[in-house]
């Protein structure tokens, strides 16, 4: 019988907060709570671990990496804060996106603030991180969840991001931009058995994400001071990553894509190989797609 990749064999990532703590004193804490250190991982087999064994992650050095069943959820330092129980693919857009304390950011498409927390601790707290999300549930959580994380710098909207004013006076220092929209989620392991068995219904969907998501990427796009905007998704559908960005780059020749991490085994499909992708098999996390855009230095210039 086929062996399907189940989400209890995925190892279990736990981002330190570093608004709250260090990775050296959460390290420490968790070998007091009966935890065994390994040390950091050099390889990806190291993040395959068994019991009460953890390591700190090879790629991301924020991350700690457990066994598969280890259960953070009533532990208190995930209820003080100062662990975010957050897949490894998740933590990729705003490590990558690395926005200087001080700076303005945009989170498009932000709760339930995952991403958004974790921007602030790159951000030290320091600056503007203006978060926009369309649904007031998911967006109440978001506020719970950043006040527990100790997150200061936000600016929480209840907005459709596709309605935000590039040029509106507040935004007008905004040079990073974090787009994390809505999608197939088909990247998920648990949703993966899922599919419907209605093939057109399926493509019709997917053609409609894959719309939503290139207005949203032109929109973002359009904020004049704009540096960088990584986009991502937690999909494995072409037609809402590769196909995305294609488009997105042919109708805005005044950016180009940055390569992204060169030691990272799954690269984006040819000819996208700036880009990553990741999933269970290859970088052991959720099915997954970062792009990062950039701004030419002369904006307008097509032939790069
Ligand atoms: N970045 C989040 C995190 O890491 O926790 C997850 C974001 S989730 C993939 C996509 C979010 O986009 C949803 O919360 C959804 O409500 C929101 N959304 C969908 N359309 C939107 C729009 N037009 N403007 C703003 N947010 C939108």
């Amino acid at each position: 019988s086929v062996q399907r990749p189940s989400e209890d064999r995925l190892p279990r990532y736990v981002r330190v907060n570093t608004l709250k703590t260090t990775v050296e004193d959460a390290v420490d804490y968790l070998k007091r709570d009966g935890f065994s250190y390994l040390g950091q991982a050099s390889k990806l087999d190291d993040l395959t671990l068994k019991e009460k064994n953890f390591v700190r992650d090879l790629h991301l050095p924020e991350l700690l990496v457990f066994s598969p069943k280890t259960d953070f959820h009533d532990h208190f330092l995930y209820k003080a804060g100062h662990i975010i129980l957050q897949d490894k693919a998740s933590c990729l857009p705003a490590h990558f996106l690395d926005p200087p304390p001080g700076s303005h950011v945009i989170d498009s498409c932000a709760a339930p603030g995952n991403k958004t927390s974790h921007l602030a601790a790159i951000m030290k707290n320091k600056g503007k991180l203006f978060a926009f999300d369309l649904d007031a549930k998911r967006l109440a959580t978001m506020s719970t969840l950043l006040l527990r994380a100790g997150v200061t710098c936000q600016q929480l909207a209840n907005q459709d991001f596709l309605k935000v004013d590039p040029d509106g006076p507040q935004y007008k220092d905004v040079e990073y931009i974090l787009l994390d929209p809505s999608c197939s989620g088909s990247g998920m392991v648990c949703l993966r058995d899922n599919t419907s068995p209605d093939q057109d219904k399926d493509q019709a969907r997917l053609a409609s994400l894959a719309c939503f998501q290139l207005r949203c990427l032109n929109h973002g796009l359009r904020f004049p001071s704009l540096k960088r905007l990584v986009y991502s998704t937690c999909s494995i559908h072409s037609q809402e990553n590769e196909e995305v960005i294609t488009a997105c780059l042919q109708q805005n020749p005044g950016f180009r894509l940055v390569p992204l991490l060169g030691q990272w085994p799954e690269r984006g499909l040819e000819p996208l190989t700036q880009c990553l992708r990741a999933s269970t098999t290859k970088t052991r996390t959720h099915g997954f797609f970062v792009a990062l855009l950039e701004k030419h230095s002369e904006a307008g210039n097509t032939n790069q």
